[in-house]
């Protein structure tokens, strides 16, 4: 076993050890002893207390298949393993369906009582979920209807799949007398590239495919959305908006301040768009060049080895102690490193509550894979401290968050390198990936879910939504954004036809909120120190033990107020001054 190989004995020892775990529990999977009896405390704790034992070994078995499969993708012996744990899951599913509806059946004051028993303290937080969801539970023949009704509704998003990733006629292009096929992998690329006139010929084939169908992606969408408020209309909820903001504990007037906040930033957004064109020479700036790079690549060029002590350099403001976490990470090999045959591409990370996190890697010498090394650490510390203080019933932390750590740990590296580096080449490449991050993760993200908004609310006051009504509000809300110093080019008003976030109506906007979250709280760690690191280990070590909004006021970022919004965006500000600057 090499040192930069998985120690994934520190889960099972073998696959036999595995397969006899599964045995173990398999006979144990049966909740029906509490079925109809959670009204009385005791009983409920124990039901709890089983759910938890099982839940725990379930959550090795996964962790070990998804590792043993994404090691070797190819191997059928860990497909096998996949196989056993989904069935083992699916029992689990089947046999602990009734808790959620029971318990959300339950008087007021029983729920009531159980959040104030000091018995129950671990699973106060999500007894407050469920106090909240029973206004909008309905009676049990309604409740099947609408379980009934999720499985056809279902279908939008299926038949969007189908279409992108089936149907939609992308054709081959013809460039300098070679012929591309078009995808959305070499779609991508292609953007990101340097030759303007294959990016043209790209972008225009590319949304004619998507114009071409534009008529059946638009009722295909159409249906998603009035699904969507079919659902809170029927739960009576006020928005769909508030709907799936609620089911994240998070409040709606969180929604409005990213709107509100973003959209005083516009003008910083503008005025780097209009750099990108200064820099690009170009007469005409069209949404084709939007992702063409401003400056050269410069790749740090580390081994794996140099590389991590460049991370353990830039986190260092974290602490002694983080760092100790870093080191012990690698040491005792949390850490898949390099590429294999067959080995799963791009990264990851992923907890177990009873070992320690681990992180897929598939390092190769290039700067954005040293971002790579900081980011995934970033979520396993985010793990590592929240499973070493918080019950495992308060653990996970919500997805509204999942992002913090780890671009923190990308914002600290990358001032870190900009401070240290004198080569003005590299640090205009540093500060471009630093603007790029904060463009599309929160002005895009930001946007799209201003089209949700628009959509959703459409359909909620009963006005039409059409085609022609969803291409005008895209192609303005781009303009809006990006300003004047890029055309908005006709193609650029399709590009809602092509997302499929749409269909999981607002996620998107926590890309922004995390990163927005992220950027005040480096900011914080950079110029408060301690006292601001302590309030971040303390939100690192505090799992889901409340809502989002709640913890990231521990680490001093508080989404209801204008402060983080103003802290990231003058890191906006600041690194595109210096942008300008590095000649
Ligand atoms: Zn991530």
């Amino acid at each position: 076993m090499s040192k930069y190989d998985w120690a994934i004995e520190d889960i099972f020892s073998s696959i036999d050890e595995f397969y006899k775990t599964c045995e173990e529990i398999e006979n144990k999977i049966d909740f029906s002893e509490f079925k109809g009896r959670l009204n009385d405390a005791k009983t409920f704790l124990s039901c709890m207390k089983k759910q938890e034992e099982l839940a725990r070994v379930l959550d090795k078995l996964s962790v070990y298949a998804m590792m043993m499969h994404d090691t070797d993708t190819s191997s059928s012996t860990y497909d096998a393993l996949m196989s056993k744990v989904m069935s083992l899951g699916t029992k689990y599913s089947q046999s602990a369906a009734f808790i959620v509806p029971e318990l959300t059946a339950l008087p007021e004051e029983t729920l009531k009582g159980y959040i104030e028993n000091p018995l129950l303290k671990e699973y106060d937080y999500s007894l407050k979920g469920i106090l909240k969801q029973k206004a909008h539970i309905l009676s049990e023949s309604e409740e099947k209807l609408l379980a009934l009704a999720s499985e056809p509704f279902s279908c939008f998003k299926e038949i969007f799949t189908k279409i992108d990733n089936a149907d939609l006629p992308l054709t081959t292009i013809t460039h300098k007398g070679e012929k591309i096929e078009l995808s959305h992998g070499t779609y991508g690329l292609i953007m990101h590239g340097t030759d303007r006139a294959l990016r043209q010929k790209c972008f225009k084939a590319y949304y004619k495919a998507y114009k071409d169908l534009l008529n059946t992606i638009s009722s295909t969408y159409i249906g998603s959305v009035k699904k969507d408020v079919f659902f809170t209309r029927a739960r009576k909820y006020n928005s769909t908006m508030e709907r799936a903001l609620i089911g994240e504990d998070v409040s709606p007037k969180v929604y409005e301040k990213l709107l509100d906040c973003v959209h005083k930033a516009l003008p910083e957004l503008h005025d780097y768009i209009a750099e990108k064109k200064k820099i690009s020479k170009y007469k005409k700036f069209n949404m084709y060049d939007i992702y063409a790079p401003v400056c050269d690549g410069v790749e740090l060029k580390l081994s794996y080895d140099n590389a991590f002590e460049l991370v353990k350099e830039g986190l260092a403001p974290l602490g002694k102690d983080y760092i100790e976490l870093l080191d012990k990470a690698k040491n005792e090999r949390w850490i898949s490193v390099y590429e294999t045959k067959n080995k799963r591409s791009g990264a990851y990370s992923v907890c177990v509550y009873d070992t320690h996190p681990y992180v897929l890697l598939n390092y190769k010498e290039t700067t954005h894979d040293v971002f790579t090394i900081a980011h995934e650490l970033g979520h396993a510390m985010h793990s590592y401290y929240s499973n070493k203080n918080q019950p495992y019933s308060k653990a996970d932390y919500r997805i509204f968050v999942a992002e913090v750590a780890s671009t923190v740990n990308e914002t600290l590296l990358i001032k870190h390198l900009l401070k240290k580096a004198t080569d003005n080449k590299l640090k205009k490449y540093l500060s471009s990936y630093l603007l790029e991050m904060i463009r599309t993760t929160v002005f895009r993200q930001t946007m799209f879910s201003e089209f949700e908004e628009y959509s959703h609310s459409t359909v909620e006051n009963n006005l039409p939504l059409t085609k022609d009504s969803m291409n005008e509000k895209y192609l303005s809300l781009n303009k809006a954004y990006y300003g004047n110093a890029v055309i908005s080019n006709e193609e650029i008003a399709y590009e809602w036809a092509r997302i499929p976030h749409f269909y999981r109506s607002f996620y998107v906007y926590k890309y922004a909120t995390g990163l927005i979250s992220a950027l005040a709280i480096a900011d914080r760690i950079l110029t408060e120190g301690e006292s601001a690191v302590n309030d971040y280990k303390k939100f690192l070590s505090s799992g889901g033990s409340d809502s989002p909004i709640e913890l990231l006021k521990i680490a001093g970022v508080d989404l209801l107020t204008d402060v983080p919004y103003e802290k990231a965006f003058k890191t906006f500000s600041e690194t595109l001054k210096n942008f300008k600057e590095y000649n």
